[in-house]
Parts: structure tokens; C-alpha cells; sequence
């Protein structure tokens, strides 16, 4: 296995880089705390890279997207078991930059309107996160030029907002969405976990047990789909604070493919899952 470099400036990460074309850059953009639905990404990246291309991991705690201080302040920061989980997943170059580092200019320079679908569900709840991960993904895009891009299914919303962008600004890269890594009882993967208590963590799974319920009433139509994705939830006792149907990549008219969304606080811990759900028709009604 090739010995996977840590790099912190732009300085370094350009040496680095250094005669690698932008063809040759696979790129996964994360905020660190890596476990395995990262890791996912990850492995993806390199079987598309394979030998020729380099891997680059991003690890930047982005404040932009935090709409709660203390949610930015207690995110877990863990870059040197970071750095050995990359190493094993195959990866080349780790870049944990400073914010001067991403946005030399400031962040103006990347700020990004991510126009009516960012005022939805987790845009709703979480007023200007999208306008700040846009702006950093932008920036990380604009610096590494990569070929492809990858991010989780996991956050349904983001990967389309991220889709939307770069098809507007024609940026020069792909974007590919990985699915969901879930634990053994369905529980999403995510860097948040760690902060549920035992019970919350056993109340937590509710949220993709209401989902695989919805999944598989689907058959006999949306209202269907609603109401058992509700019935598991109260079992749980868990109180949505959205619970939607949109289409695939959020496409607005009617669709036989569609996600359903879900976000819930489990005590102070905010998680968001989602699932696809096929209907037998384009109107969502029992064929
Ligand atoms: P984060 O570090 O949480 O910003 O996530 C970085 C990337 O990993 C994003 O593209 C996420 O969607 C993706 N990701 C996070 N959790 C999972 C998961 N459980 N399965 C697949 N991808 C994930």
C-alpha cells in the first residue's frame, strides 16, 4: 500500500500534486471523524481512480455550515485516526486545510445561492447551511479541479444541491452519490452517533425503521408510505421534525422514484436519514 501524505497548506498540497493531471484527481470532501460510510466513499474512489489516480480526502470542520455554535464548537475532531483510516482505505493525500487555506480571498469569492430547493426540509431547519456547504464545496472544487467528486446518499438534499451547482456554474467535475452505510440494526452511519446514550441510541433506530416500513408499503401508494413511516415513529416515540416525499434528485413532478426524507431529534442529537422509495405508478397510486 502506497504511504498516504498528510498535507495542511495550499503550499503543500500543490507540491504534492504537483504533475498530477485534474483527469487523474478522485476527490471525497469530508468534515473528519471518518467511520466506515466515509470509508465507503472512500473505496469507491479508488477502485474509479485505480493505479494511476491519486485519491484526495479533504478534512475541514466547515463553520460556514453550522448554524449553532455549540454544534460546531463539540464536533468531534479526530484527524491522526483520520489520517490511518484513509491510509487504509487506499487514499494518497489527506488536505486539512485552515479556512485561510480554503478561502485565500475570503469566502465571498465562493458564495453560492442554492436557490429554492436550499429553503427546504433541512434548509427550513437549518437557515444557511446549504448557502455555506455549497460555498465550500465550490471552493474545494475550484482549488483541486477533480475529475469526480463523491458524496453520501446519506445527505439526500446536499447531494442534489451539489448536483444542481455544478451543472449550473459547468463546473469540470462529475458528482457521484454512494449509498447509505448503515449499522447492522439500519442505524445510518454518521459522525454524530457518538454523542447517543445507550437509550437513545436504541430509540435512534426508529428513524430507519420507520423508513424501511414506508419503503415497503409503497406498493400500496404514498398515503400508505406516510402512514407507516408515522406508525413506527410514534412506536419510537420519535417526533419528525420534517418528514418528506420528494422526487428522485428532487425532481417535482410526479415520479415513480421518489426518496423519503426524515430528520428527528433524538434528545439534543439531530439526525437525518432517507430511503428510496419505488411506486407501481408515476402518480404514487396503487397500480
Ligand atoms: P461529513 O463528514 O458528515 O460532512 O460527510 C462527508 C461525506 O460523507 C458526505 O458526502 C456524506 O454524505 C458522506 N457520508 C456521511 N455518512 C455517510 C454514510 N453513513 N453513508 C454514506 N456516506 C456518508
Amino acid at each position: 500500500m502506497s504511504q498516504c501524505t498528510l498535507v495542511h497548506s495550499r503550499a503543500e498540497l500543490q507540491d504534492r500534486l504537483t504533475g498530477v493531471d485534474f483527469s487523474r484527481r478522485y476527490v471525497v470532501m469530508t468534515m473528519g471523524a471518518l467511520h466506515r460510510g466515509h470509508a465507503a466513499l472512500i473505496e469507491r474512489a479508488r477502485r474509479d481512480a485505480g493505479d494511476d489516480g491519486v485519491v484526495i480526502v479533504t478534512v475541514y470542520v466547515n463553520a460556514l455550515q453550522f448554524n449553532d455554535d455549540a454544534d460546531l464548537q463539540r464536533y468531534p475532531r479526530t484527524l491522526e485516526s483520520d489520517v490511518q483510516l484513509a491510509q487504509r482505505a487506499g487514499v494518497d493525500v489527506v488536505w486539512a486545510p485552515t479556512a485561510d487555506d480554503v478561502f485565500p480571498n475570503g469566502p465571498a469569492e465562493f458564495d453560492t445561492d442554492p436557490g429554492a430547493i436550499g429553503d427546504l426540509y433541512e434548509g427550513a431547519s437549518r437557515p444557511g447551511h446549504f448557502r455555506g456547504m455549497l460555498t465550500v464545496v465550490r471552493a474545494f472544487i475550484t482549488a483541486l479541479q477533480p475529475a469526480v467528486a463523491y458524496f453520501g446518499e446519506k445527505d439526500y438534499q446536499q447531494l442534489a444541491l451539489i448536483k444542481q451547482m455544478v451543472q449550473q456554474l459547468q463546473l469540470p467535475t462529475a458528482v457521484v452519490g454512494v449509498p447509505t452505510v448503515r449499522e447492522a440494526d439500519g442505524l445510518a452511519l454518521s459522525s454524530r452517533n457518538v454523542f447517543l446514550t445507550e437509550r437513545q441510541r436504541s430509540q435512534a433506530c426508529g428513524i430507519s425503521r420507520a423508513l424501511f416500513a414506508g419503503q415497503a408499503a409503497a406498493v400500496h401508494g404514498r398515503a400508505a408510505v406516510f402512514e407507516a413511516v408515522d406508525a413506527v415513529l410514534s412506536a419510537y416515540m420519535i417526533e419528525p421534525d420534517y418528514r418528506a416525499l420528494v422526487g428522485e434528485d428532487f425532481a417535482v413532478d410526479a415520479r415513480q422514484r421518489a426518496r423519503m426524507l426524515l430528520a428527528a431529534k433524538v434528545g439534543d442529537v439531530r439526525l437525518i436519514d432517507n430511503i428510496a422509495i419505488e411506486f407501481a405508478s408515476t402518480s404514487g397510486e396503487p397500480a
